[in-house]
């Protein structure tokens, strides 16, 4: 099988540097046409520029491809709005969006001003709920569409310096979880993807010798298997350094107690059971939670 995204129009946020660039070259390549995003500004967020999208368009037409550079920040839903006008108003269709634009902006939460908190949530959530929106009704429309959300294991997991980082990562997984439902009946997909990779939001903090081995492709062979035709729905796709893994969320099967034993001390005495991840499950929507805990109580009721 061979990925390609002939007559396929696609956005990539955030495109003039490191992951979203090598998504946009890739899909390039394999024969999308490609609007490079990017503000431009510095890791941080600040400034603006139009260079870096520029040359990535530069290096797309070279090889005889087709793209153009829009400098919108993912933060402000009329420029987005602008770009997928632009967009749409050039080729006429939009099959792919990749939410890739971001930022950092770390500092302990004791240190951390609620304004670089703001920020954070601003570009990487705020950001891909604004292209999200923008895009989501021409391909309802178009009953085709193809959505990355990109996330990170700081979110998953934790990192030390970003609470404001990690928790916009892990609030677009809330977003995808929901989309993946209301897209289905438009064959919209949506998938995450957690990368690890040497750019420069990472140059100083991976050591030189192995920054080598983070390269950016390796993330993005992971990021064109999420929004091919035959791409997936709701996969968390980890990847980095020619490592692929997915990170999927399980609930235990849990425990049930009468009325009268409703106490913190019945609960913490089950802990063990609670957690016991023997039976565990992967549910389809919030709704499902509720369903198991009403199944539990309904048959203790009945059995009564
Ligand atoms: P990068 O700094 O090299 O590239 C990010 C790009 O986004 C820059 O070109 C920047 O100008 C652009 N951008 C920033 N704010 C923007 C805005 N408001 N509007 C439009 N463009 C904007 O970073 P990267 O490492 O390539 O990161 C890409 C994505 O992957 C980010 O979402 C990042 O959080 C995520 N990520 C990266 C790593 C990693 O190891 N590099 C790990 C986990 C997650």
């Amino acid at each position: 099988m061979t990925i390609n995204f002939e007559g396929q129009v696609a956005i990539v946020t955030g495109a003039g540097n490191g992951l979203g660039r090598s998504h946009a070259l890739a899909l390039a390549e394999r024969g999308a046409k490609v609007v490079v995003n990017d503000l431009g500004g510095a890791r941080d967020g600040s400034g603006a520029s139009s260079d870096a999208a520029m040359e990535v368009v530069r290096l797309i037409e070279e090889k005889g491809g087709e793209a153009f550079a829009h400098g919108a920040n993912v933060a402000k839903f009329d420029e987005v709005e602008d770009m997928v006008k632009q967009t749409m108003e050039k080729w006429g269709r939009l099959d792919i969006l990749i939410n890739n634009a971001g930022i950092l902006r770390d500092k302990s939460f004791t240190k951390m001003d609620l304004a670089d908190f703001q920020l954070v949530m601003d570009v990487h959530l705020m950001g891909t709920v604004n292209c999200t929106k923008a895009v989501w009704n021409i391909m309802r429309e178009q009953n085709y569409g193809r959505i990355v959300v990109t996330s990170s294991s700081s979110g998953m997991y934790g990192n030390f310096g970003q609470s404001n980082y990690g928790a916009a990562k892990m609030a677009v997984l809330g977003f995808m979880n929901t989309l993946v439902l209301e897209g289905a009946k438009n064959d919209i997909r949506v998938n995450a993807l957690a990368p690890t990779a040497g750019t420069r939001m990472t140059e100083d903090l991976i050591p030189a010798e192995i920054y080598q081995l983070m390269t950016a492709e390796s993330v993005t062979a992971g990021a064109l298997a999420l929004c091919h035709k035959d791409a997936p729905n709701r996969m968390i796709l980890c990847a980095g350094a020619g490592g692929y893994a997915s990170t999927r969320l399980f609930e235990t099967n849990g425990i049930f107690l009468p009325q009268a034993q409703q106490t913190p001390e019945n609960v913490i005495a089950q802990w063990k059971t609670i957690c016991d991840i023997n039976n565990q499950s992967e549910l389809e929507t919030g709704g499902k939670q509720t369903e198991k805990f009403l199944t539990k109580a309904i048959t203790y009721v009945q059995s009564e």
